[in-house]
């Protein structure tokens, strides 16, 4: 009655090797097509992960620099001590 028996390190590499295989294998099994729309969803994946973080990143930017107005609302340059954009010439 040991069914709570930890696998060996042995038996853990057996374990993660079969699984490996079973990966190869069921990925085998795709066609040409399937595996490419796989891959192109797990890149679409990755690339609205990057989106998303890019937008909060320009959202914690806008916090942050809004009620300073540290930059030209017109062009966005860094906004100077005068009234008007050097840049630009648009009002601040
Ligand atoms: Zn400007």
């Amino acid at each position: 009655m040991d069914g709570m028996k930890t696998p060996s390190p042995e038996e853990l590499r057996e374990m993660l090797e079969k699984a490996q295989k079973e990966a190869e294998a069921a990925l085998a099994k795709l066609s040409p097509e399937e595996r490419a729309a796989v891959e192109r969803r797990a890149k679409e994946m990755m690339e609205k992960d990057e989106a998303e973080r890019r937008e909060l990143l320009e959202q914690a930017r806008k916090l942050v620099g809004s009620p300073k107005a540290s930059e030209c609302p017109h062009c966005g340059a860094p906004a100077g001590r005068g009234s008007v954009c050097e840049y630009c010439g648009g009002d601040l």
